[in-house]
C-alpha cells in the first residue's frame, strides 16, 4: 500500500524538490499531498512532477500560520491518514535585532515553530491511535549552533529542536518516530530573499560598528558561504528520502558533512565557547586563525562521522 505523505511549503526550493522525489519513486511507494499557502504558486511544482498529478501527487492548500487551514487540509485526506508528515515551511530573518520588530521576529515564530506545533496538534493524535508515523522536520544547523545575525532565525530553530527532542520520547512509547534534518546552507528562494531583505534593510536604528559589521562583513561573506558550502535542495531531497526509507532512521541527520565539523564543535566543548571562539575568528581574523581552525576542525571530523552512524534505540 502507498505512504501517504503530506508535505508543507511545497511551490519552492526543498519542500518541492521533496515533493517530487517521493512522488518519482519508480517502486511507486509513495502518495504525496504537496501543500502550499498560496496555490497560484503551484506552476514549478506541477512543471517538476510532470506525469505524477493525480496519480503520485495530489497539491493542496495549507498554511502553516492558520490552524482552520491545516485541520481542512488533513480532512481532505482519506482516512485522514497522513503516515508521513514532512514539516518544511519555514521563513529567515537576518540582520542585527536593534533593526528588526518584535512583530518580525513573531512572525518568524509563529511559522517556524508554531506552525510545526499546529501541524502536530492536528496529525500526531492520529498517528499515536494508529501506533505509526514518521514526523520528519526540516530543521536547521542552526538548530543546534547560533550563527553571527541569525540570532531569531536560529532562536526559532532552537525551539523547534527542543520541542521535538522532548516529544521523541513521548512518541518512542506509541512507536512513532520523529527524525530532524538538519541541512547547513542550501542555494534556494531562502537564500536569495534573505540576502535582499539584508541588502534593503533599514540599518540607521543600529549604531555604526554593528550596521558595518552586518554589511562588510556578514553581507559581504553571505554568497561566498553558500558558493562554497551551498548544497542543492534536490541533495536534501536525497537525504530526507533515505531517512524516510531507513528501517531505524535516526533523530537527528544533518546533510552537509562539509559543515559537521562545525556543528561538532559544540559537543567538543561542555562550556560552549570553542563554537563561539571558532566562529569569532572565522569571521573577524579569518586570514590569521582560518587554517589553524580548518585544520583543528579537520582533527574532530571523526567524531561527527560516527555520529552520522547513529540509530535510534529500539523500543
Ligand atoms: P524556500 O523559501 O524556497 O521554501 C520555504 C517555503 O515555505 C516556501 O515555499 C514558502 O512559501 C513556504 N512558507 C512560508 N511560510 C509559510 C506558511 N505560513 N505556510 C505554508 N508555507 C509557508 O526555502 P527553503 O530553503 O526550501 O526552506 C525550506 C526549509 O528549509 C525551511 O524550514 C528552512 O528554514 C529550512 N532550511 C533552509 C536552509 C537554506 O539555506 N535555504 C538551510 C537550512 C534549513
Amino acid at each position: 500500500p502507498l505512504k501517504n505523505v503530506l508535505i508543507t511549503g511545497c511551490s519552492s526550493g526543498i519542500g518541492l524538490a521533496i515533493a517530487v522525489k517521493l512522488a518519482k519513486d519508480e517502486q511507486r511507494r509513495f502518495k504525496v499531498y504537496a501543500t502550499m499557502r498560496n496555490l497560484s504558486k503551484q506552476d514549478d511544482l506541477v512543471a517538476a512532477a510532470e506525469g505524477c498529478m493525480g496519480k503520485t501527487m495530489e497539491i493542496k492548500q495549507l498554511d502553516v500560520c492558520c490552524e482552520e487551514s491545516i485541520k481542512n487540509c488533513v480532512s481532505s485526506i482519506p482516512d485522514r491518514k497522513v503516515d508521513i508528515l514532512v514539516s518544511n515551511a519555514g521563513m529567515g530573518l537576518i540582520g542585527p535585532i536593534e533593526c528588526q520588530t518584535v512583530d518580525q521576529m513573531k512572525t518568524v515564530m509563529d511559522t517556524n515553530f508554531f506552525g510545526l506545533v499546529r501541524l502536530l496538534k492536528e496529525i500526531l493524535p492520529d498517528m499515536k491511535k494508529r501506533k505509526s508515523g514518521h514526523i520528519v522536520i526540516i530543521s536547521s544547523v542552526m538548530g543546534i549552533q547560533g550563527i553571527l545575525f541569525n540570532d531569531v532565525y536560529a532562536a526559532s530553530k532552537f525551539a523547534v529542536e527542543g520541542f521535538c527532542e522532548s516529544l521523541a520520547i513521548q512518541a518512542l512509547k506509541f512507536k512513532l518516530q520523529l527524525s530532524l534534518i538538519e541541512p547547513g546552507p542550501v542555494v534556494t528562494e531562502f537564500e536569495k530573499k534573505v540576502y535582499e531583505d539584508g541588502l534593503t534593510m533599514d540599518l540607521s536604528a543600529a549604531d555604526k560598528e554593528t550596521a558595518e559589521m552586518f554589511t562588510n562583513v556578514y553581507l559581504k561573506n553571505y554568497k561566498s558561504i553558500f558558493q562554497s558550502l551551498g548544497q542543492t535542495a534536490e541533495d536534501v531531497a536525497e537525504h530526507t528520502m533515505k531517512i524516510i526509507l531507513a528501517e531505524n532512521p535516526p533523530f537527528r541527520h544533518q546533510t552537509n558533512t562539509l559543515y559537521t565539523p562545525m556543528t561538532t564543535l559544540k559537543y567538543a566543548d561542555p562550556n560552549g565557547d570553542l563554537p563561539i571562539d571558532t566562529f569569532y575568528k572565522m569571521v573577524f581574523q579569518h586570514d590569521k586563525v582560518f587554517n589553524a581552525s580548518l585544520n583543528f576542525i579537520k582533527l574532530l571530523r571523526w567524531r561527527s562521522k560516527k555520529s552520522f552512524d547513529l540509530g535510534k534505540p529500539q523500543s
